[in-house]
């Protein structure tokens, strides 16, 4: 140290000091990890060296100025306490570095350039094969505390093992992976310029003289000499390198090849031997070199194919550019005289400017930044080929690696590579299309996932790295790189760019320029994703596909239902639901892959669209269902088929509702897929929500019996589950209030005063597929899996000891499935208490219970993971079981409890008459749905009345009559809470004979399904649920009934006014626009139960509820408790009362075109006689024998009125209308032979019945304008008009009925009148007595009045059958 010190005797104390930290940091830290080929210094020749080569590079002004700034790091440091991205650059003025971030940020405007840290780092370049460690190929920074990777553009093998001070750095900290992440995968280096060689040892220079090529042989020569070969053989091989592929870690062997090119012939060399891995980071495509000591080896895995191998005797030098040209030549070695050194480590420091060292000149790949407009390099790339066939290596040299590829596990990734089966045939839509192989240069503009592997290159071409090993370093945005034997692909995928460059292990990548920017760390949770991509053999697309899930999933749903860290696998079951047929490409083979020409790879074919579907988030498929409801809408179609004749007050009601229906996977151009949580938001609905938004559910399920019938679901397990919904039916109600004078002016957008629409889907829950289960859903799953694998026997809580070791393991195994889960289940639980928590605050605002802030307090700190053990924080709670009786509807009431204190108005509330049954029960914690025990079934069965207020309402979905639930008050051990107290009107008059029990807002509802129940109550019988037909036919003296039946069509009665409207307290989040035109809303509802059958008419006030979800053509609904009225002419409708409640049973199928056979023949006289029993819908074949009446007329459509002479003929008072409508009616009798009807004709078909072609149908209304209006009907032979029996018109149609085009026979299609819908035999009430007359003698007889039928369809004789 003194003598050192003492060559600093003139400098200042402060530089002094400098020098003796330099020289202690010398000694302690460099010195130790000298090798043998740096000679013998000592530390003070070292420091001296150091000291000039600081010098040298800070110099500028003064020869003597010292970087005093600068302090010394060890690696150790650098790696523990460096935490963000920095770079140094010694050589730099602050000016210099100014300009050079400006140009950094000025190329990526959203970047910033890396901070500079005053930093000095010298080391020694060591190849990474430590005696400690296994060779990996990695080049490091090396000092006595320790080692860093680093990455170099252009790295001179020359320079490994000597000590070097780093003039230019990066040091980039890496993302932590776990706590045992080794010292030096925190970061990593990027050495920019060239290091500085800290000793002068002739070995850093290249010597051109060294090269010795005397007895290397081309590429051409080396390719005939592997195929004989020769034991012991070692072969000298120099060339243009043509590829250099990633670096494989197989089974805990390190592997790369590279390609030497000589004209038209290549050549691979595999380089297995640890020592050489490190040549991978020197070699670069384009570059030339000479490699020796190599061996010829037959690859097992390969076809039998032989190459060249390097051995432990092998070295690689680097051949300076200019050897290529002559190369190009046949070589003439013996005259060849390399040029001088270009690579040489002792050059001035101007030579390795901030770019890095000089690179030779690459050929192909251009600098062009189109990907599509280059040619690629190698076309045969492209070419499929035809494969070799499979032969067995036989060569004499054993596997240099000594495994199977194909079976072997990639280690780096740890997933073993599958056998696939044969493809399928592809669908037209998944035919494959080829990739092109192309070379590529530019610079990473973004880096949209590092861990799965995915880039932007100049701001607009898609890279995609996961079919390589991911363990790039030095891929940040600003890095140039420069690709070769990449695979373009055109629109891969719609989430990507269309242009993609995917890289295979066939593929170079080089970063050719580190960036200058920072960059943000990556998020680790898409680390996963290329193990997927391995395992499942995926193609492009799927991965791309599945890549784009996971972001979108992280949007959609982290971090509210789904912990950063399990998106992959959501994202991996949501992969697994979707695509359950499709396969990818064959199974991978390693080998082959890299070493076959022509060249063949998952990534040679890819098909554009797989899966098909596309993942849509809710509030995205709100919007596609929005913009579907008005675009699929057409006006006149809604009409009825006399839509023609109808006047204004007929035309606007039949336009004022209606309802498109469209399947989720039918959506153009691809099926949609849904993903969210289910949930019972305060409302009366079930809802899918995700943290875009959420969409209105009617669910049912599929009943327990194997009929595969649907019911209303009732199962609250499902709430809080993830799930994937791929079949869905988008329901579009739509309203529209209109003024369109007649059915002419259906085009102009003018007359609709107000529109709006509703939409929701509809799903059966059986066909959802789980994500990620609730906790309740969990432990039913489980049971449910015990009980299939026990052959169908029930297995009752607490027998856990008497399982056989099998079932242990498998309960422990879906055990530890839940406790994967369990993290992000209770994440989503606190989420949603968080949520009702909210909720009750806002209840509290409305002037709720003070319990109720009790209950949330402490409910906050109660969390309740995934079944099995109890955890702290789990309260205890009190239960009871209930089976439920009946259900009334959702209505908004003006409920007395609850609301004392309050302002007047109605609250939306429910009530349910449930027999509890047994006592009350206390736990240690929520027992949720587990089986029912003995002890919650001692005791009687009571009846009371639960009602529900409020946000309690949001259970009304999932209650059904004949249900099980147990009903739990949670943060309490007092049985009174559950027992109904009797209630006392105001005036001291008992109200219900049942007690009540008000259902608070946390309380919670678990329903009990098949498998949990205990025999005795699964027979429970529920309310008398009647047919549309025993409606119809019961006793008149039944008052409320319940029936289900089809709903065949729906038509708005009135616009109620807004008076109507009721006071609703928080619980609509509609406009008011909405409000408006649902309010005081009036609907009658045709049920039937077949297509064809009897029908009921069902009137339905919605004023009072909130508006009921499901209620389209084509759905099963139970109408529980309506009120059964009979009309004035003794028809039977239903209508609703305050009590009815609405149920959706089952859902239509959307394809509604499914009765298109013609209706069933039919006799008149049999028609007669069995009435609607037989059918409603028939086909008659009869003859016409009269007419009996037909009326033809113009209406104004206004008022009604006649009208001719293009006015309206209203005087009292005047109508100004300029609109008109040409209706007719006729009535004719036919008989068929059995029995004779009189069927009713209107418009549509009148023409048809006179035998009246377009034009003399036309003429006959035209014709018609002076006078308006005609009724003729027949008199005995002839037809009679009211006014004047010589009119020409009258004339006419007299002669037209009487003539044999009407009087024909003809095949038509008829309803049954609700008049003849009870047999004839049966109305004896309204039979007419009738005189005849023979003779001089009068009979008087009781006759049945005739069979009426409305024909709805003329089937001309050559239409029949
Ligand atoms: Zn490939
Ligand atoms: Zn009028």
């Amino acid at each position: 140290m003194e003598s050192f010190m003492d060559n600093f005797r003139e400098r200042s104390e402060v530089e002094r000091e400098w020098l003796q930290e330099l020289f202690v940091f010398v000694r302690d830290n460099l010195f130790p990890v000298l090798g043998p080929t740096t000679g013998s210094v000592s530390p003070e020749q070292l420091s001296l060296a150091m000291i000039r080569r600081v010098e040298r590079a800070v110099g500028s002004s003064s020869a003597r100025s010292l970087p005093l700034s600068y302090r010394l790091i060890s690696v150790a440091e650098l790696v523990t306490w460096q935490r963000t991205p920095c770079c140094s650059n010694l050589t730099w003025s602050t000016a210099q570095h100014r300009e050079w971030v400006r140009e950094a940020e000025q190329a990526l405007p959203n970047h910033k350039a890396l901070p500079r840290a005053s930093l000095l780092l010298i080391g020694c370049l060591s190849d990474g094969c430590d005696p400690e460690r296994s060779c990996d190929g990695a080049w490091r920074v090396r000092d006595a505390t320790g080692t860093v990777h680093c990455e170099l553009l252009s790295p001179s093998p020359l320079w490994l093992g000597l000590p070097v001070l780093f003039p230019c750095w990066n040091y980039i900290p890496q993302p932590a992976l776990g706590k045992d992440q080794e010292v030096e995968e925190r970061g990593y280096l990027e050495l920019v310029g060239c290091p500085l060689a800290l000793t002068s040892v002739p070995e850093m220079t290249f010597n051109p003289a060294e090269v010795n090529l005397k007895r290397a042989v081309g590429v051409r020569e080396a390719a005939e000499l592997i195929q004989h070969r020769v034991r012991g053989l070692r072969v000298k091989v120099y060339g243009e390198v043509s590829g250099v592929y990633p670096l494989l870690n197989i089974a805990g062997k390190s592997l790369f090849c590279l390609r030497l090119r000589e004209g038209r012939h290549t050549l691979p060399l595999l380089v297995t031997e640890p020592c050489c891995l490190w040549w991978q980071q020197c070699v670069c495509v384009g570059g030339s070199v000479c490699v020796s000591g190599l061996r010829v080896c037959a690859l097992q895995g390969w076809s039998g194919n032989r190459v060249l191998c390097a051995t432990s005797q092998s070295s690689l030098t680097l051949l300076p550019d200019t050897l290529i040209q002559d190369l190009s030549d046949p070589p003439t070695l013996d005259k060849h005289t390399p040029d001088p050194d270009p690579v040489g480590l002792d050059p001035p420091l101007s030579d390795c400017s901030s770019t890095g060292c000089p690179l030779p000149e690459r050929r192909g790949a251009g600098p062009d930044p189109d990907p599509v407009g280059l040619d690629p390099p190698l076309s045969d790339c492209s070419s499929t080929g035809c494969p070799l066939p499979e032969r067995r290596g036989a060569g004499p040299d054993p596997d240099p690696v000594g495994i199977d590829p194909t079976l072997s596990d990639c280690s780096s990734t740890g997933c073993p590579l599958p056998e696939r089966g044969p493809d399928p045939d592809p669908s037209p839509i998944l035919r494959p299309k080829l990739s092109k192989a192309i070379s590529y240069k530019g610079v990473l503009t973004s880096v949209l996932s590092a861990a799965a592997g995915l880039y932007v290159i100049d701001g607009k071409v898609g890279l995609c790295l996961a079919y390589q090993p991911l363990q790039r370093r030095g891929l940040r945005p600003g890095a140039e790189i420069e690709l070769h034997d990449v695979h373009f692909l055109y629109r891969p995928s719609p989430h990507f760019h269309p242009c993609m460059l995917c890289v295979c292990l066939h593929s170079s990548l080089r970063v050719t320029s580190f960036s200058r920017l920072g960059s943000e760390v990556d998020r680790p949770s898409d680390a996963p994703l290329p193990w997927l991509l391995l395992e499942r053999n995926l193609g492009v697309s799927q991965y791309l596909w599945l890549c784009h899930c996971c972001r979108a999933l992280r949007d959609r749903l982290v971090p509210r239902w789904v912990k950063e860290e399990c998106v992959y696998v959501v994202a991996r079951r949501l992969f697994e639901c979707v695509v359950t047929s499709e396969k990818g490409g064959g199974r991978r083979d390693i080998y082959r892959e890299m070493l076959q020409e022509p060249h063949h790879c998952p990534l040679t074919e890819y098909s554009v669209s797989s899966p098909v579907c596309e993942y849509v988030s809710v509030s995205d498929c709100v919007c596609v269902m929005e913009k579907e409801c008005w675009s699929s809408l057409s006006l006149s179609s809604l009409l009825p088929a006399c839509g023609s004749s109808l006047t204004q007050a007929e035309l606007n009601p039949s336009i004022a509702w209606s309802v498109g229906l469209s399947l989720g996977q039918d959506i153009q151009p691809r099926p949609l897929l849904l993903v969210g949580v289910l949930e019972l938001p305060g409302t009366h609905t079930l809802r899918l929500r995700d943290q875009t938004g959420a969409v209105t559910c009617v669910a049912v399920e599929t009943g327990d019996d194997d009929s595969g019938g649907q019911r209303a679901a009732n199962n609250t397990a499902w709430i809080g589950c993830l799930v994937c919904v791929q079949r869905f039916t988008m329901v579009m109600e739509r309203f529209v209030q209109s003024e369109f004078p007649s059915y002419r002016h259906l085009d102009q957008d003018s007359y609709i005063t107000h529109k709006h629409c509703r939409v929701y889907i509809q799903l059966c829950l059986n066909d959802l597929q789980i994500l990620s289960p609730s906790a309740a859903m969990a432990s039913l799953l489980l049971r449910e899996n015990i009980r299939t694998t026990q052959g169908g026997e029930r297995v009752e809580g607490g027998e856990r000891e008497e399982m056989s070791e099998t079932e242990r393991e498998r309960r422990e195994k879906g055990g530890e499935e839940r406790e994967e889960r369990r993290d992000d289940v209770s994440e989503r639980k606190k989420r949603s208490r968080e949520e009702e928590r909210i909720e009750e605050k806002k209840e509290e605002r409305e002037g709720g219970a003070k319990r109720a802030r009790q209950n949330h307090t402490e409910n906050e700190t109660c969390s309740q993971p995934g079944g099995g053990a109890s955890l702290p924080g789990d309260r205890p709670c009190i239960s009871v079981v209930m089976c439920v009786e009946g259900k009334e509807g959702v209505a908004w009431r003006n409920e007395g409890i609850a609301c004392e204190g309050e302002e007047a108005g109605l609250s939306l509330c429910f009530s349910v008459r449930a027999d509890l049954i047994g006592q009350i029960q206390r736990w240690g914690r929520d027992p949720r749905n587990c089986p029912l025990q003995e002890r919650e079934t001692d005791g009687q069965t009571r009846t009371v009345e639960l009602l529900f207020v409020r946000s309690s309402v949001r259970w009304f979905p999932l209650i059904q009559a004949g249900s099980f639930y147990r009903l739990i008050a949670p943060n309490t051990q007092d049985p009174s809470v559950l027992i109904g107290c009797r209630v006392a009107g105001r005036s001291g008059v008992v109200l219900h004979t049942n007690p009540s029990l008000l259902v608070r807002s946390d309380w919670r509802i678990h329903t009990l399904t098949h498998p949990l129940l205990t025999t005795p109550y699964s027979q429970f019988v529920s309310q008398k649920v009647m047919s549309v037909a025993e409606v119809l036919d019961c006793s008149s003296g039944v008052d409320l009934v319940s029936f289900h039946g089809v709903i065949s069509q729906r038509i708005t009665l009135q616009r109620g006014t807004t008076t109507h409207t009721p006071t609703q307290r928080g619980t609509t989040t509609h406009t008011p626009a909405q409000r408006d035109v649902e309010a005081g809303l009036s609907v009658r509802l045709t049920v039937c139960v077949e297509p064809r059958g009897r029908s009921l008419q069902v009137y339905l006030d919605l004023s009072l509820t909130p508006y009921p979800p499901g209620l389209v053509p084509g759905n099963t609904v139970q109408f529980t408790s309506f009120q059964r009225r009979l009309s004035r002419v003794g028809g039977v409708y239903c209508r609703s009362v305050p009590v009815s409640c609405l149920t959706i049973m089952a859902l239509g199928k959307t394809d509604t075109q499914s009765c298109d056979s013609p209706p069933p023949m039919i006799l008149l006289g049999v028609w007669a006689l069995a009435g609607a029993e037989q059918c409603i819908l028939g086909r008659v074949r009869g003859h016409v024998v009269c007419v009996l009446y037909l009326q033809l007329q113009w209406t104004c459509s206004l008022c009604g009125s006649i009208y001719t002479q293009e006015r309206c003929t209203r005087s009292q008072p005047p109508c100004n209308s300029t609109s008109a409508v040409f209706q007719a009616e006729a009535k004719a009798a036919v008989e068929d032979g059995s029995g004779e009807a009189h069927i009713w004709f209107s418009c549509p078909v009148i023409s048809g019945l006179l035998g009246l072609a377009m034009p003399q149908w036309e003429g006959l209304q035209r014709s018609l304008r002076v006078r308006g209006h005609l009724r003729v009907y027949t008199r005995g032979r002839s037809l009679v008009c009211d006014v004047d029996a010589d009119d020409p018109l009258l004339q006419y149609l007299s002669c037209v009925c009487s003539s044999s085009t009407v009087c024909r026979p003809l095949t038509l299609i008829c309803t049954l009148h609700t008049r003849s819908h009870t047999p004839a035999a049966r109305r004896e009430d309204s039979s007419q007595l009738k005189r005849f007359t023979r003779g001089d003698r009068e009979f008087v007889t009781r006759m049945p009045p005739p069979l009426q039928l409305t024909c709805t369809h003329i089937l001309e004789e050559r239409e029949r059958d």
